[in-house]
């Protein structure tokens, strides 16, 4: 469906974030070699305050914490705030991380840990610049990963079973559900139907022989192997709604028979009730 204004705006800075996080993992799968744990996009609780954590990184002698921020274009830094080359002013990530730093150092004391702590800011994007940035605020440019990570990887770090521990208790008391999330509200009928490509998102998929064609990409998928990724969808979509042949049927819309729908649901869900009244769980 059509967003509205706000939610594509919250939805695409939610993406954008995402990738932002993204990038910084795999800089780090590539660039860190020390010994250490790393815990990312932890989700966690202290003193009834939800607070969400980017990446963690438990070393030997020092736990660091990251906030990442994937802002691009050119940003201005003046009295502990940060504004957009237009003058719009942007939440300072310092005071996040500093609120962070704090309930994340309570939380691990609370359960008997102790290790100094660290944490920085990254500006992920290597299109983003901040003028009259301090020198002595912890944020990490992308022009100084390399030398930032070359440093981690100098120090020494020797992990025992305390670390194992910690990263053990903070990976349990992790939170699946966010408070922060807001869906936007939906409901079958307000939504497009169809199969979508899996590599391109776009609606223009054909039915031909036992696959599903892409005709924007070209992408050429198996079609039971379509059908049962918008089984999923439809699942997590409408957890209430019933899952049926003529249902899935009507969501997948492209796949002309019946038979061959019932046929990916027998295969990977267990049929409850009868004639009309069965469904899938
Ligand atoms: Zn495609």
């Amino acid at each position: 469906m059509e967003l509205p204004e706000d939610k594509k705006r919250y939805y695409l800075s939610l993406k954008k974030g995402y990738e932002g996080e993204s990038m910084f993992d795999q800089q780090i799968e590539e660039k860190l070699h020390n010994n250490c744990y790393v815990l990312n996009d932890l989700l966690l609780q202290f003193n009834n305050t939800t607070f969400q954590i980017d990446t963690v990184l438990i070393f030997g002698n020092m736990l660091r914490p990251f906030e990442v921020k994937n802002y691009e274009g050119d940003y201005y830094y003046e009295n502990d705030k940060i504004y957009s080359s237009s003058g719009r002013e942007i939440g300072n990530p310092l005071n996040q991380l500093a609120k962070t730093e704090s309930l994340f150092r309570n939380l691990i004391h609370s359960h008997g840990f102790s290790l100094p702590m660290s944490a920085n800011v990254v500006f992920i994007n290597p299109e983003f610049s901040l003028y009259q940035a301090p020198l002595n605020k912890p944020f990490i440019f992308h022009s100084q990963l390399n030398r930032f990570f070359n440093q981690l990887n100098e120090q020494p770090s020797k992990l025992t079973d305390m670390h194992k521990q910690l990263a053990n208790k903070l990976a349990s008391l992790h939170l699946n559900e966010s408070p922060f999330q807001q869906l936007p509200t939906y409901r079958y009928d307000m939504l497009k139907k169809g199969i979508i490509c899996a590599t391109c998102r776009s609606f223009a998929l054909v039915f031909v022989g036992r696959n599903c064609v892409c005709k924007e990409c070209g992408h050429v998928e198996n079609a039971r192997a379509a059908i049962l990724r918008s089984i999923w969808e439809y699942k997590l979509l409408f957890p209430d709604r019933k899952v049926t042949t003529v249902n899935i049927h009507d969501w997948c819309q492209i796949i002309d028979s019946k038979k061959r729908i019932k046929r990916v649901l027998d295969e990977h869900f267990e049929i409850v009730g009868v004639r009309q009244w069965a469904y899938y769980v």
